[in-house]
């Protein structure tokens, strides 16, 4: 959100000619038609797509429902199963012997999974949970390692009309039982441990004191999948073994048949901004999304194999793990352990085994991959055969233009687009991204959004603002697959998503944005609150971060703004550098030398007064920046704040120092 001029991006890429050939949506002019058509017959654009794409066991006959706006109902009075969808939709299309999931232990052992048998392994385990008891609408917290029989607990809930609500495994027991308490769980869905670099932790005895911290008596079962046969606590009164209470169930299951707008599942925010939000999702538009997405923004291909790294536990894994990609009948590779486990090669490595065609992750991942490769040529990407790729994408936070270009580069051979995917656990899906076959790139930027998504940017009054000019992004139209409410707080979905302000109808994103004067792209620019007001210049964080990161010596970079008693706010920035971390003198030249090239690469105003080096930045278990802790700790006061979705609390001490 920059009132200065903001650093014009000169390289451009545009689509290569194989995808403009082949793509769902070939070139900007059938993008523009597509986005035409939504203006024009808006509930009619979507009626259409989701006859298309989504089996109904009923149709629906009205399209949107707004009348108790902002609680939308989209396609409400159809019934379908999200289940069915996925699997029964794919063995009727002859797809039951092509391979489903490619799954990769974190020992490097794989197991590969076709339709038929996913779809045997679904109906099993839906038919033991309905042996338990378990019922439409009824919530159970699945807290699993990334596993088959991850994604096997997702898929029979849907398909007993269950609603589901993955709890990260990295999560404590007080964040866990907060979960659990939160959404009425009934059940819980647990391993007895799960394995990451190379490390056996626990899940079954975290899941043990979660109950026991209390007011989960609502809980009756616990179902235990047996990952590593390690000591785990089990009490038989309670706890049961997946493999047990599927072992004589029917292979196929009669679908629990419900309306669109049925809960699928509730999915926590990662707490980046404050306490994490319990999104509510639908079953009919979330999932019509989760195809369109997969078919325009990953062009997605019979012969593709498919590559998200997201865990199962963030939204990211719920769309394009779950269900997006089962949908398309795609094979997908779902991948137990970690990017630096046996070393930082392993995301090359796998690449080139499995020959992954499209390749999807975050830029906290990047970012950290670019760090070890310039340390260690031996896992450097160009030690590894990446030609099987088509196609990048990117997600969870901006990506700033200089690993954007090594991403390009270095994974992509310079011959794969370049997908920045700029959407939100209460979008359910992409909101505003590049199209392969259409959109020319611009590095840092998400471009334009997907048709029928009219996403636009506004002030604080909700007027619109012209290009080039930051302001708050916001959606004007509800649209299939956005958050239905937060669980058990209406109030605070209004107030959080659908403020009077703007009129009580027009979704709040909470991230700021601009749009380029010439091409109409979007860049985010960080957070709404993360704006900065320096001398009456308001800046977003993200141009500074990026100038920042642009340095050939910084690795990472958050950016906070301080009150000041001139300048009304002064920048502070938290800077991790790819070699070890300076103190001292040599920290003070390091600091003078970035303020000055940030000086140089933005101008004098956007010089940060403060700058603080660590080992590390405080992140979300999602690998995002918590800047809301920076800015705490940069004002030198004390941290008061919600910090259960803080991954690494141990880095706020060495922050908290001023050099
Ligand atoms: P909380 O809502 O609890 O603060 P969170 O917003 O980090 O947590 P998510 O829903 O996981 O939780 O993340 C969505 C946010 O991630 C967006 O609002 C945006 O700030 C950021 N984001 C995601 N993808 C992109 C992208 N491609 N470009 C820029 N920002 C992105
Ligand atoms: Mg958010």
């Amino acid at each position: 959100m920059s009132d200065l001029e903001i650093k014009t991006e000169s390289r451009i890429f545009p689509p290569p000619a194989d995808f403009v050939a082949s793509a769902a949506i070939s070139g900007m002019g059938a993008y523009n038609a597509l986005c035409a058509e939504a203006a024009a017959d808006y509930e009619g654009f979507w009626a259409k797509l989701a006859r298309e794409h989504l089996h109904w066991h009923k149709p629906f006959t009205k399209t949107l429902d707004e009348s108790e706006a902002p609680l939308y109902k989209w396609f409400d009075d159809g019934l379908l199963n999200v289940s069915y969808n996925c699997l029964d939709v794919n063995l009727q299309k002859g797809l039951g012997d092509k391979v489903a999931v490619i799954f990769e232990a974190d020992g490097g052992d794989v197991t590969k999974v076709t339709y038929k048998e996913l779809h045997a392994k679904v109906c099993q385990f839906a038919n033991g949970l309905r042996s338990l008891g378990v019922k439409k609408s009824d919530r159970v917290v699945i807290y699993m390692p990334m596993s088959v029989e991850g994604v096997v607990a997702m898929q029979a809930c849907a398909r007993i009309g269950a609603t589901h609500s993955v709890v990260f495994g990295g999560f404590s027991a007080k964040s866990l039982q907060e979960r659990i308490v939160d959404v009425g769980a009934t059940l819980v869905i647990t391993a007895d441990e799960q394995v990451r670099g190379g490390k056996h932790l626990p899940l079954k005895s975290i899941v043990d004191e979660a109950l026991a911290l209390g007011d989960c008596e609502k809980v009756s079962k616990v179902v235990v999948y047996k990952r590593t046969g390690g000591n785990a606590p089990f009490n038989p009164a309670r706890d049961l073994w997946m493999h047990e209470l599927v072992a004589n169930q029917a292979t196929e299951c009669e679908p629990e048949w419900v309306n669109a707008d049925h809960p699928l599942f509730i999915l926590y925010t990662s707490g980046s901004t404050g306490k994490p939000k319990g999104v509510q999702h639908s079953s009919g538009g979330y999932l019509l999304w989760a195809m369109l997405t997969m078919k325009w923004t990953f062009d997605i291909k019979p012969n593709d194999v498919f590559w998200c790294t997201a865990d199962i536990g963030w939204v990211t894994g719920h769309t394009y793990i779950t269900y997006g990609p089962l949908a398309m009948g795609t094979t997908e590779i779902v991948f137990e352990g970690i990017p630096t486990y046996p070393n930082a090669g392993r995301f090359w490595d796998m690449i080139q085994k499995h020959k992954a065609t499209i390749f999807y992750t975050a830029p906290t991942a990047i970012r950290s991959l670019i760090k070890a490769a310039d340390g260690d040529a031996s896992i450097h990407p160009n030690k590894y055969d990446l030609t099987s790729l088509r196609l990048l994408g990117s997600v969870g936070e901006p990506i700033n233009p200089e690993a954007w270009m090594w991403y390009y580069r270095n994974i992509g051979g310079e011959k794969c687009p370049i997908v920045d995917t700029f959407w939100q656990t209460e979008t359910g899906g992409h909101m505003i991204t590049p199209l392969p076959g259409a959109t020319p790139l611009v590095p840092g930027s998400c471009t334009l959004p997907l048709p029928g998504i009219m996403a636009a940017i506004v002030d604080e009054t909700g007027a619109d603002l012209p290009n080039g000019q930051g302001g708050i992004l916001v959606v004007k139209r509800p649209w299939p697959s956005m958050i239905r409410n937060i669980w058990g707080d209406t109030e605070r979905f209004k107030k959080s998503y659908f403020p009077e302000e703007l009129g009580g109808k027009t979704y709040l994103a909470g991230d700021g944005a601009i749009r380029n004067k010439d091409t109409g792209y979007f860049t985010i620019t960080g957070r709404i609150d993360d704006v900065l007001n320096v001398s009456g210049h308001r800046m977003g964080t993200m141009e500074i971060e990026s100038a920042l990161v642009a340095n050939p010596m910084v690795a990472e970079a958050a950016v906070v703004g301080k009150p000041d008693d001139t300048t009304g706010e002064a920048i502070c920035a938290f800077v991790v550098l790819k070699r070890s971390r300076p103190t001292g003198e040599e920290a003070k030249q390091i600091a003078l030398e970035l303020r000055n090239w940030v000086a140089k690469e933005i101008g004098p105003i956007a010089k940060p007064k403060e700058i603080r080096f660590g080992d590390n930045l405080p992140k979300t278990r999602s690998g995002k920046i918590m800047r809301r802790l920076l800015r705490v700790l940069a004002k030198g006061e004390e941290i008061t704040q919600d910090i259960s979705t803080l991954e690494n609390p141990a880095i706020l001490e060495q922050l908290k120092q001023a050099q």
